[in-house]
């Protein structure tokens, strides 16, 4: 529930069908005006059956200020609660063209209507409750779906399934800090509370619930948002013909977007419907081999920055130069920490030598390819796919935000913290610190902490009319 934020008070109208022609165009209307505005849009008698039936379809003329017709079709009146935005809704269906969608929306304006921003139907929908903030996010994340699996994650982020894991991991945090408060209440009377195992027992629930919850969300924001993909390597190790090759394959769909920049080369992908950002780097010349030039120097400098912000790391290998990745070898302590990697045997086109078997635990992944005939691309493709979970079954699997990635990583850190603390016997006060800013941390996600800024920001990347 919104915090900051006042609950508004003016109505707003705008087409909730896209724009362009179709069978029928819906526009909607909320706010507090949409009871007085129901006999002048659908005249007396169909505005008395409108608000004697509500959230059923009524048959009328929409009419203009002099009673003409605008257009004719259905028109449903939600009172308020019962309506997706909470207030009192009006939903016009009429003929699916730009022209009458238009008039009506002009018509409501007329009225006492004002245009809406993007998103602002879904953001009184939240300031009304009907939806918290996790739930609203995951309304865009449907309508924005590049995927079966995509759309899926999204409804059961819409059904609540985050914001409740949320919730139930903010319990566990809240009963723990209940122990610790009763401890510094019975501090007089030196009671050694805090070295009790069953604390212990609730910081380890604790954990056990936030790890398998930061999974699911970072599952679910690769899925939503794309997998930052950095193809990186020695010169010549074929790291763009490979980009090439990815943006050329079959199911790609090379996406337009902005941010593009000359050092680091960035396509953004539908690799089978699912959102990829692949980098191209400068080559990543062996350790010793310096270069001279400023320009490449910078190229390097920038490929190493965009590597530690990727999802997954792609090193390009010249499986014929190059068949026991030598390359890799040398440069792996160079290359950031905690960011996975997938060795990608390119230029096997050149090479008789089989495909090397198992790999050992903790060593990275190998796919053997050409890049340039495109043999073993699509293992490349499935490879990536199943890094995000794609077909994982799906268990489990919601949507989310980087900001939810984000805000659990501040829970992590919190709890890390209460965790040290309570080792070292430390101050209990601080314990309870620390895991108040952790509850902090989760309330973002559902939006018990929102603030203007942090509602502007979500909403803004909605569409206009929803
Ligand atoms: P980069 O410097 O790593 O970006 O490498 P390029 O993509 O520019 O490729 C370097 C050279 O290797 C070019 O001549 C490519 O045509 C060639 N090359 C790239 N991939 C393959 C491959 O799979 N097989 C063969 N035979 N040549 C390749």
């Amino acid at each position: 529930m919104s915090q900051a934020a006042a609950t508004p008070t003016d109505t707003i109208v705008a087409a909730a069908t896209p724009p362009g022609r179709g069978g029928v165009a819906i526009v909607r209307i909320s706010g507090p005006v949409v009871p007085t505005l129901l006999p002048a849009l659908l005249g007396a008698v169909c505005a008395a059956r409108a608000a004697a039936n509500p959230r059923l379809a009524v048959s009328a003329s929409f009419r203009a200020a002099d009673g003409s017709a605008l257009d004719s079709g259905l028109a449903l009146y939600f009172p308020a609660p019962h309506s997706y935005t909470g207030e009192h809704v009006l939903e016009l269906h009429g003929h699916g063209g730009p022209v009458p969608v238009e008039a009506l929306v002009r018509r409501a304006l007329e009225l006492g209507a004002r245009r809406a921003l993007p998103g602002e139907f879904t953001q009184r929908a939240y300031l009304n409750d009907k939806l918290d903030l996790a739930q609203a996010e995951a309304v865009a994340s449907l309508i924005d779906a590049a995927s079966d699996a995509a759309a899926r994650a999204a409804l059961r982020s819409l059904q609540g399934e985050l914001s409740r894991r949320v919730l139930r991991l903010s319990e566990l945090i809240g009963a723990l800090r209940a122990s610790v408060e009763v401890a510094i209440d019975f501090a007089d009377e030196h009671i050694d509370s805090l070295s009790d195992a069953a604390l212990q027992g609730q910081l380890e629930a604790v954990a056990l619930e936030l790890q398998g919850l930061q999974h699911a969300c970072r599952q679910g924001r690769l899925l939503t948002e794309g997998m930052t993909v950095v193809i990186a390597g020695r010169p010549n190790a074929g790291k763009s013909t490979l980009l090439n090759r990815l943006a050329g394959y079959e199911a790609a769909i090379v996406t337009a977007l902005p941010g593009t920049t000359r050092d680091v080369l960035r396509e953004h992908l539908l690799l089978d419907a699912l959102p990829m950002h692949v980098l191209d780097t400068a080559g990543l010349r062996a350790a010793g081999e310096s270069t001279a030039d400023v320009i490449e120097a910078e190229g390097i400098r920038r490929a190493q920055a965009a590597m530690a912000q990727a999802d997954r790391i792609l090193f390009v290998l010249d499986a014929a130069s190059d068949p026991g990745a030598a390359a890799y070898q040398a440069e792996r302590a160079r290359l950031p920490p905690g960011v996975p990697v997938t060795l990608v045997f390119n230029k096997i086109d050149l090479t008789t030598a089989a495909a090397s078997g198992a790999r050992e635990a903790g060593e990275p992944a190998c796919i053997h390819l050409s890049a340039l005939t495109g043999e073993g691309v699509d293992r490349l493709v499935t490879h990536l796919k199943e890094c995000i979970g794609f077909s994982d079954g799906e268990a489990g699997v919601v949507s989310a935000r980087a900001r939810h990635v984000e805000a659990l990583g501040r829970v992590e850190m919190r709890l890390a913290q209460a965790r040290e603390l309570l080792q070292g016997r430390r101050v209990p006060e601080l314990v309870a610190d620390e895991l108040r800013h952790a509850q902090h941390a989760l309330g973002e996600i559902v939006g018990a902490e929102d603030s203007d800024e942090l509602l502007r920001r979500i909403f803004s990347m909605f569409c206009i009319g929803k």
